[in-house]
């Protein structure tokens, strides 16, 4: 999978998304990231992005002739040098007015889509035309609260959805029956406990560690929330 991401800020992106897992998947090539600086399409001596909102009010509105620029450059530069054949990006803005980020959405986005473009909002978010006209296919909220940027919304997209693709995740480290999984019936999952038996007085529930597996699911299913 690749995912394009504009953003005015690249380097958030260091660390969260080049570290242990998706810094594997990377170089296996099973995971393509590439993160646009937004501040290469303005214009103006100060390469500007943004503008006062219509209607007046405090804060900043990035353009949609800027943003439209990007999104279309992006996807001619990919497309013309072949970086994936045979797709078309799925464009999503990260916003609190968005659909929220859920399990079953994450493994939609995966299962769907060879490419995502990530748009990540700043200041008082994107001119409304952007979306109305057509350049963004869907708004992603990863919860009701405001965040300065739409940098770590996207950075937690990507991560979520990364650990999705096949292969990704070695077999220590599977999404079968995690949290909210088809397989758990999209509920929490079950406890977990490792060595020592007992520690400082807790034990581990007798049910663990008696070996049959029929009565381990049963405890299993029923510790699920
Ligand atoms: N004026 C916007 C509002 O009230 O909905 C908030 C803008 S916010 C300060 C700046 C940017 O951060 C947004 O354009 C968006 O890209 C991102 N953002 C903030 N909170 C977010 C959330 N919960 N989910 C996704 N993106 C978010």
């Amino acid at each position: 999978m690749r995912i394009d991401v504009i953003t005015l800020f690249p380097d958030m992106f260091k660390g969260p998304l080049t570290e242990s897992i998706l810094d594997r998947a990377q170089k296996m090539e099973l995971l393509e990231l590439k993160f646009n600086d937004l501040r290469e399409f303005g214009t103006g001596n100060y390469a500007q992005v943004d503008d006062s909102p219509y209607g007046g009010g405090a804060g900043m509105v990035i353009t949609a002739p800027v943003l439209v620029e990007a999104i279309e450059a992006i996807e001619e530069k990919v497309k013309s040098e072949k970086l994936i054949v045979n797709s078309d990006p799925h464009r999503i803005y990260l916003s609190p007015r968005g659909e929220r980020l859920t399990q079953e959405k994450v493994e939609g986005l995966a299962k769907d889509h060879e490419w995502l473009i990530l748009v990540c909002g700043r200041y008082e978010g994107i001119d409304q035309r952007v979306i109305d006209g057509g350049w963004i296919d869907e708004e992603i909220s990863i919860g009701d609260y405001v965040l300065t940027g739409g940098e770590l919304p996207a950075a937690v997209l990507i991560d979520a959805v990364a650990r999705q693709i096949p292969g990704v995740l070695g077999k220590d480290e599977s999404a079968h029956e995690e949290s909210f999984s088809e397989s758990l019936d999209r509920k929490k999952e079950y406890p977990h406990y490792t060595r020592p038996e007992e520690f400082m007085g807790l034990k581990v529930p007798d049910v663990l560690l008696g070996g049959n597996h029929g009565e381990i699911d049963k405890w299993r299913k029923k510790n699920c929330k």
